[in-house]
């Protein structure tokens, strides 16, 4: 019988609400719910696929399903019982604790788990082992935040509510691509500007982003110059008497000095640094201030940087200055990036904060939390955080890692230095739900954890919205609960004789963990003593929520008193200072990282689908298209990206989206899908191999936004493309196994694609020809050995070919193929085989090398909607023949191709290209 579901989707912190359908112990399918406040039954193309992720196939391939033992590094991981491995971690803790004292151990969590999770690793640490090394991927994607709110308004909680998008007269975007990266919230955004058309959207970024494309003003301000342009719209204000003196006088601190720092930020200074024209530095000012109501949103591009609370505070101090926040439709309100940062930071799971937004610094904080737990005390200097403890393990002064739901072989800055930790480190235990993520590769113990669809818990949203996280199927193969892995874990420590004796895991539920957090918040800004797990149930809920309350509180500060010693908030007045890496004459360009529309973080998930790589199919570092000009570069050519830290090879892509000196690449190539041997003899790792560790004072978080990087050709002629259709039950094992290959090249990636069927893409280059045998190993995996394959070679001239065609009933279709040396023909052989196309005629051709394309084989462009596989060219070929205004032909072309109409997320590029197609009447 089939089942329905209510529980939240796992990817970005908008927290939308989702119905899982399932049937027995199998999910089958996933759509928005209606009733969720974060989306009304919207989900955008990541949300729309989860059950996609997490069909039976997809598990018993990249599930880790029961835990396993490494006995040496680099060996295969033998099974073995929950018993033995729990008793093994418990084993070498106490070793390690009782040898070099608490600190010597560390855990590594992420916002990605549940709220109760969160909260038993970090009672486990800082209470039982006692040591504060316990810190979360959240410090790479919102310490800034947390940082800038506590300075200024006194407390970590966003203001603002999502109800304000659609109130404000303002919005004002700063290092933020909403459209991609929190898409329901765009779409919220979209409908409110049809709705009220006078709503201004203001868009601060380096990048021509969709989101700024949107924009009835586009700053496209140089990186890093964020502080610059936030004091240069102050001063503006001061000068234009636009701030608000009533505000700051009755509810605030500390303006004087904010004030006498900004009359150094002219308009001609701030024009000058930032790069945009001092009219729209005004204009940007004119309509923060101004209007009835402004909103900002940000996001990693103010977070993630050297100034990263300083960027948080300066735009806070805009929000003070001009009266724009405690009102409807005003207010700064920082979008998390995961689903789970903000019920992180409720319970304080990182490495300076205690429970309940407690300080560690405070003795008083420090006392009400051991209490809590029953436990003598907490210990009071702040434990590593996410860089400084990856570092320290690479030091070797850090001797165990615990590492939970999170991938930092792939997503940590400096890899170099993270690979060395995870080598040098003791003891690493690796908690997952996916077997293949890159950091897997480096556990002694792995312990396989549930996932979506199979939790139960809480997450707290972007808007302070608590949602229940419901399973629909029965954890599969032997996984279990990451909070009950830490509790069991817990109580075998005691038994080894770490921390007091007494029972401190009691737990027998979720619910029984929640319980406890909820009384650590009694009288604390986020008390959510008023809810409880049967009310979540019924509907969401914002705190604070204290007991005996009606309703939590959308808004926050509406009375203007802020949660400092004197109810005022604070300006800080904070220099801007260059980024940490200015870009200089060995290393000319400034590269940027960021999300794709379809991916999420490290891809363990989205990575399994084929169809989430239609919108960008291959890694590819964009660079601004006259910039290749002038250092002689062509799109598509392989590239040396080097910074500081180490090089990766990469293909090289033109884009009108980057200023001159910029670079971008997505954040989420890994060395799962991108790779190779460098020079120095090691696999190359992935984008962050190149980034850089350096990080705020306050927050601590990485300056993963800005690497001076240089580019050079890679000169690497011989190249090699595989791809071919495989069986779902074995697709993605094939791929792992294709993937390993990739270090045997000086360049390779390795990519899914396909709809209903699931392919894989292999791509490789090299100085020269590889031997025969890593060719056909190559074939070997992909179905290329097969008796019927059809096969072509000239050793000589390092050419090879080979392809597998199989006769169905209807029609003779390409179903593997791989080209080495002369790969000119790709372009028209992917098309054959990835479209499905007849394919009976084409045998002799596909073996000849650099045959031209046949007429019939057109590559039908880059796809831009996901939801109905609507490519680039089909949809220019139809705007071009739609007239009238643009929505009147973006309504023309969606009604005829139906692209825009399921998730909308496609819908800002439809925009984009709408602009930019003139109807074919007009054009001519
Ligand atoms: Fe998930 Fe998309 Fe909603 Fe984010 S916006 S929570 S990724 S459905």
């Amino acid at each position: 019988m089939q089942k329905e579901t209510r529980s939240t989707c796992p990817y970005c912190g908008v927290g939308c609400g989702v119905i899982i359908e399932s049937r027995r112990d199998q999910i089958i399918g996933v759509r928005g719910d209606p009733e969720h406040p974060a989306n009304f039954g919207r989900l955008c193309s990541k949300g729309a696929t989860l059950h996609l992720t997490a069909t039976r196939e997809v598990t018993q391939q990249v599930r880790l399903l029961r835990p396993m033992r490494r006995l040496e590094r680099g060996a295969t991981p033998q099974t073995l019982g929950w018993d033995a491995a729990l008793e093994l971690a418990a084993t070498r803790f106490a070793n390690i604790i009782r040898r070099d004292g608490p600190d010597a151990v560390g855990f590594y969590v992420s916002g990605q788990l549940l709220t109760e999770d969160y909260y038993v690793f970090n009672k486990l640490a800082k209470g039982l082992i006692g040591t504060n090394n316990i810190d979360t991927n959240s410090r790479l994607c919102m310490s800034s935040a947390v940082a800038g709110y506590k300075q200024t308004l006194g407390a970590d909680a966003p203001p603002a509510c999502y109800e304000d998008l659609e109130l404000a007269d303002c919005l004002f975007i700063a290092g933020s691509n909403t459209a991609w990266a929190h898409p329901i919230l765009f779409r919220r955004i979209e409908e409110a500007r049809k709705r009220r058309p006078d709503m201004k959207l203001v868009v601060v970024d380096p990048r021509r982003t969709d989101t700024a494309s949107s924009a009835d003003l586009f700053l496209q301000i140089q990186p890093g110059s964020d502080v610059v342009l936030f004091h240069g719209m102050l001063h503006l204000m001061l000068w234009e008497g636009w701030t608000d003196s009533a505000y700051i006088a009755a509810h605030t601190r500390g303006f004087d000095e904010l004030k006498a720092l900004v009359r150094e930020y002219t308009p001609d200074r701030v024009a000058q640094t930032c790069g945009i024209r001092k009219e729209d530095l005004a204009e940007a000012a004119r309509l923060f201030a101004t209007s009835p109501a402004t909103l900002s949103l940000y996001c990693q591009g103010l977070n993630q940087s050297s100034s990263g609370t300083a960027k948080n505070v300066a735009l806070i101090n805009l929000h003070l200055a001009a009266g724009q926040i405690g009102k409807p439709g005003a207010g700064p309100f920082s979008l998390t990036g995961q689903p789970n940062a903000m019920g992180g930071r409720e319970v304080g799971g990182l490495a300076n904060l205690l429970s309940a937004h407690r300080d560690l610094a405070n003795p008083q904080h420090r006392a009400e939390v051991a209490a809590l737990w029953r436990v003598p005390s907490v210990p009071d200097q702040p434990g590593k955080t996410a860089i400084e403890m990856f570092q320290a393990a690479a030091d070797g002064q850090l001797k165990a890692l615990w590492i939970v739901c999170t991938n930092p072989a792939q997503s940590l800055p400096d890899q170099a230095t993270v690979r060395r930790a995870l080598q040098r480190a003791e003891f690493v235990v690796v908690q997952e739900a996916f077997a293949t993520t890159a950091t897997c590769d480096f556990a002694d113990l792995l312990l396989p954890a549930t996932s979506w669809g199979e939790k139960n818990g809480t997450v707290t949203n972007s808007e302070r919205r608590i949602s229940r996280v419901l399973p629909a199927v029965p954890a599969p193969g032997q996984t279990r609960h990451d909070w009950q892995i830490a509790a069991d874990f817990a109580r075998r420590l005691q038994s080894c004789g770490i921390g007091p004796r007494q029972e401190l895991f009691p737990y027998d539920s979720a619910e029984s963990v929640w319980n406890e957090h909820r009384e650590s918040t009694r009288s604390r800004d986020l008390d959510i003593t008023g809810l409880s797990y049967a009310q979540l149930e019924q509907a969401p809920a914002q705190w604070p929520w204290p007991e005996g309350a009606a309703t939590g509180k959308p808004r926050l500060y509406e009375d203007g008193v802020f949660p400092t010693d004197d109810g005022r908030a604070r300006f800080i007045a904070v220099k801007h200072q260059p980024v940490a890496e200015p870009r200089d004459a060995r290393y000319p360009f400034a590269l940027t990282t960021g999300r794709l529309r379809d991916q999420w973080h490290g891809m363990s998930r989205t990575g399994t689908l084929g169809r989430l790589f239609g919108h960008v199919a291959e890694p590819a570092i964009q660079m601004n298209a006259q910039d290749l000009a002038r250092r002689g570069l062509k799109e598509g050519e392989l590239v040396h990206v080097t910074s500081r830290r180490g090089s990766i090879v990469v293909p090289l892509q033109a884009s009108a989206d980057l200023a001159s000196g910029q670079a971008f690449m997505a954040m989420h190539w890994g060395a799962e899908f991108l790779g190779g041997m460098g020079t120095t003899g090691h696999p190359l790792a992935g984008i962050n191999a190149l980034t850089n560790p350096a990080y705020c004072p306050s927050s601590r978080q990485p300056e993963l936004k800005h690497t001076a990087v240089k580019i050079l050709p890679a000169e690497l002629p011989w190249k090699l493309v595989a791809m071919a259709w495989l069986p779902d039950d074995t697709a993605l094992r094939q791929r792992e196994a294709v993937r390993q290959l990739m270090a045997r090249f000086p360049y390779a990636s390795c990519v899914p694609f396909g709809r209903q069927r699931t392919g894989v893409l292999f791509r490789a280059a090299a100085h020269e020809a590889p031997p025969d045998a890593l060719l056909e190993e190559i074939e070997t995996v992909l179905g290329l050995n097969a008796a019927g394959a059809l096969r072509y070679a000239d050793r000589k001239r390092g050419q090879r070919r080979s392809a597998l065609l199989t006769r169905g009933p209807q029609q003779t279709t390409l179903d593997a193929i791989l080209l080495a040396g002369d790969t000119r023909a790709e372009a028209w052989i992917r098309t054959l085989l990835q479209e499905e196309l007849p394919a009976q005629d084409y045998g002799r051709l596909l073996l000849l090398p650099g045959t031209a394309a046949p007429a019939a084989l057109a590559p039908r462009g880059r796809q831009v909607c996901a939801c109905f596989n609507v490519s680039e060219d089909a949809i220019v070929a139809q705007l071009a023949r739609c007239t009238g205004s643009e929505g009147e032909r973006l309504a023309a072309l969606q009604q005829r191709l139906q692209c825009g109409t399921s998730c909308g997320s496609c819908v800002p590029e439809l925009q984009r290209l709408a602009r930019r197609t003139q109807p074919q009447q007009q054009a001519a």
